[in-house]
């Protein structure tokens, strides 16, 4: 299909180590989609710049230079992955008819991308992918990550297994993922929420070419948590049965005491009671603190905050007019 406007979109932080080789990779993909007549030449690879704090835009600004292929948005501050694609994906919802995301790094492999066009072709709009093995993580990574998407199962969260952000998206479910304005932003869950005819698309992961994961672990553990308490309220009831079970503990004490008492067994636990004081108290702070967490949220919708500002966008392609 030859006027399939194809925008690829990556964000970037700090990723002036791998951005050259990545801007070459993909280059030669795209020319290679354009002489198999598959996009058509208004589209484009977007650099999303994430408020880094090295070169990555200028190089992005040289590439937009040197060949009108390659497009970049710069937003004002570091935002954030999900953020920065965010923005990304919504300013390319403009121009293109499908957008495929992916990590500036190419841990996704590419060659991927002509199976998501083909089910394109064939009538889906949303096309996941999905790594066939995590061998290039390291186990700790896999193990956590394995136990993490059958813990959001649990909790009534819809997501696909083993997909990262790496996905085909129509300008349909682009607008539509246009409607979600929620502000925590966890897009891997919201997007199988959007609906329309899906697929998913095997690949191998590899590793980093260069430079550093932008994901320590602080970022990956606030990263999962965000995943549960943006889209389930689990963890709320489970602090409600908590609270309804301890109380009934404590009316089963209640009995047992008095029942001690009418025997005339003194009481000897000091013990037993602080440990008990303790035990309750760390329950309900902890209950607080969910909850708290929960109300945190609510707080920030209700301000309505945007989710990222543009510094500046790099793009001649052609804007299209329905639906916005
Ligand atoms: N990223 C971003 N903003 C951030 C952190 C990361 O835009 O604050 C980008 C990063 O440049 C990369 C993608 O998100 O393109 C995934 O990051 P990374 O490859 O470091 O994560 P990992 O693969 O280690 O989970
Ligand atoms: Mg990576």
């Amino acid at each position: 299909m030859k006027d399939t406007v194809l925008y690829f979109v990556l964000p970037c932080y700090n990723e002036e180590e791998v951005l050259p080789e990545t801007a070459k990779r993909l280059f030669a993909k795209y020319n290679k989609l354009l002489r198999a007549n598959k996009i058509s030449d208004e589209s484009r690879i977007l650099f999303v710049n994430d408020g880094s704090s090295d070169r990555t835009w200028e190089i992005i600004k040289k590439l937009h230079e040197w060949n009108p292929a390659f497009s970049g948005l710069s937003l004002s501050r570091n935002r954030g992955h999900q953020n920065a694609l965010l923005a990304g994906l919504m300013t390319a919802r403009k121009y293109c008819d499908i957008s495929v995301s992916m990590d500036a790094d190419l841990q996704d492999d590419i060659e991927a991308v002509d199976e998501m066009i083909a089910k394109y072709e064939g009538g889906c709009e949303i096309v996941y992918g999905v790594r066939n093995s995590r061998k290039t993580d390291t186990k700790f990574k896999r193990g956590t990550a394995g136990l993490y998407y059958r813990l959001l199962e649990k909790m009534g969260v819809n997501i696909v297994d083993n997909h990262a952000d790496y996905r085909l998206m129509s300008r349909r479910t682009l607008n539509a993922l246009a409607e979600f304005k929620e502000v925590n932003l966890f897009l891997r869950g919201i997007v199988p929420m959007i609906g329309f005819k899906t697929d998913v698309v095997y690949y191998e992961r590899g590793a980093r070419f260069a430079g550093k994961s932008k994901y320590p672990l602080k970022k990956m553990l606030a990263f999962a948590f965000e995943g549960i308490t943006s889209l389930s309220i689990v963890p709320i009831r489970i602090i409600t049965n908590l609270g309804v079970g301890v109380f009934l503990v404590s009316i089963v004490l209640l009995i047992w005491g008095i029942v001690q008492k009418i025997r005339g067994a003194t009481v000897a636990g000091w013990s037993s009671l602080i440990v008990s004081i303790w035990a309750v108290g760390g329950m309900i702070l902890l209950s607080i603190g969910v909850v708290g967490e929960y109300i945190g949220k609510i707080y920030l919708e209700t301000k309505g905050r945007p989710r990222f500002i543009v510094d500046e966008f790099l793009n001649d392609g052609k804007k299209k007019t329905d639906g916005l």
